[in-house]
């Protein structure tokens, strides 16, 4: 079956009002389903391109599609695209505007003109998807940078998007909300969304993305997975950024013959396993899997005591909240399945609490890495009588 490209983007030019050239002869065509990070220095046209796609600005040459349709730029045609291509600021108080957070959230479907009890309906769902149930009152202006990026995002989900797009996602947030972010940017395209994100934060990208641009000086220079354009040196210097922190370090080692290899290691997990491929000999241990949704908090707690050995982690906004209301302790909130294929690589169980149909991304990435690397690590969903 031919793919349509959901956004595609023809010989794309645009200047400023003030003559500035912010992008130059862009080609850019996107599949539906894609995880794309829009990578470059500042200045260098990311969010400029970004709200070209969904018709925030209007090309001074060249054109944007979506689903194979040239982006119309009357009222109604870009009420309709905004709202299949979502965008969500760089900076959440941009966004945000509303007294409370049901109102910010209900803009949206309010606009498209749905019944009270529809936009009620969505707004629910949305704070839910986001874990923000029972912030409905709240001021956005008082809520931490995390907590305006999530009604951010729920603000865009009610209005049920096709594609999502996030100016630098995670500037300004801590470590943990960053994480969180991208874990339920995760879980959204693994439910069909297509993701754009833009970012200069090459560790960001490389770990996340399946597919970087790399922009500079409103021009796409390459388009690549993370290791074809982060092994680049030159371009990188060229484009004021610096490999992955695991790129570099994989560089530095092979120089010096402590690894080879052709393709450099994504993430901790293949760096160790180059470092280590073969006899690890000791037994593996076992990666338990658990769908909590549905689950009660009495089930949750009695479950979890019978599996006091095991390292514990949650992935999904539902699994997370539910393991913070059981009190829980978690040892992994983010990179989740990773971290306990390597617990299990020396020996240790783990069990993963998902929520929002992971459960078979975990299952097959758990099988695939067993199948590449050779070592047959046992997952064992946890299905309840
Ligand atoms: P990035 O998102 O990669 O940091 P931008 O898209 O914000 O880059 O900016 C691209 C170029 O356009 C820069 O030279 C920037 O100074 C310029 N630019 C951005 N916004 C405006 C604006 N409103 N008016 C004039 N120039 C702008």
């Amino acid at each position: 079956m031919a793919m349509t490209a959901i956004i595609e983007i023809r010989d794309l030019s645009y200047s400023y009002g003030d003559g500035t050239l912010a992008l130059k002869d862009i080609n850019i065509s996107l599949e539906e389903g894609c995880k794309v990070a829009l990578v470059g220095p500042n200045g260098a046209g990311k969010s400029t391109l970004m709200l070209m796609i969904n018709g925030i600005l209007r090309p001074s040459s060249g054109e944007v599609f979506f689903a194979g349709r040239p982006l119309q730029y009357d009222a109604a045609s870009l009420r309709a695209v905004r709202r299949a291509v979502g965008m969500v600021f760089q900076n959440s108080d941009d966004q945000l505007f509303a007294p409370t957070v049901y109102q910010d959230i209900a803009f949206g479907p309010t606009n498209l003109g749905y019944p009270a009890e529809k936009v009620k309906r969505y707004v629910g769902f949305a704070l839910q998807y986001v874990g923000l149930s029972g912030y409905e009152r709240r001021p956005p202006h008082h809520l931490s940078g995390g907590e305006k990026k999530r009604v951010a995002i729920a603000g865009i989900l009610a209005m049920e998007p096709q594609v999502m797009i996030l100016d630098e996602p995670t500037s300004n947030l801590d470590p943990a909300s960053s994480e969180e972010i991208m874990e339920m940017l995760d879980e959204l395209n693994q439910g069909g969304k297509t993701m754009i994100i833009s970012t200069h934060d090459v560790d960001l990208a490389y770990r996340w993305a399946d597919e970087i641009i790399l922009i500079k000086d409103g021009e796409l220079v390459r388009r690549g997975c993370g290791p074809d354009v982060f092994m680049d040196g030159n371009l990188l210097r060229e484009a004021r950024l610096k490999p992955p922190l695991v790129v570099d370090i994989y560089q530095e080692l092979a120089s010096r013959g402590i690894l080879s290899g052709s393709r450099p290691p994504r993430n901790i997990l293949e760096l160790c396993d180059l470092l280590q491929p073969e006899g690890r000999g000791r037994p593996l241990g076992k990666i338990y899997i658990w769908d909590v949704d549905g689950e009660d908090e009495v089930q949750v707690i009695s479950m979890i005591d019978r599996m006091e050995n095991c390292y514990k982690g949650a992935m999904g906004t539902g699994a997370k909240l539910l393991a913070e209301r059981c009190g829980i302790h978690l040892d992994f909130t983010y990179g989740v399945i990773d971290k306990c294929i390597l617990k299990a690589l020396i020996g240790k169980d783990a069990l993963i609490m998902t929520s929002g149909g992971m459960v078979e991304h975990t299952m097959k990435r758990i099988s695939d890495y067993s199948r590449e690397s050779g070592a047959e690590i046992e997952a064992v969903r946890i299905q309840r009588p």
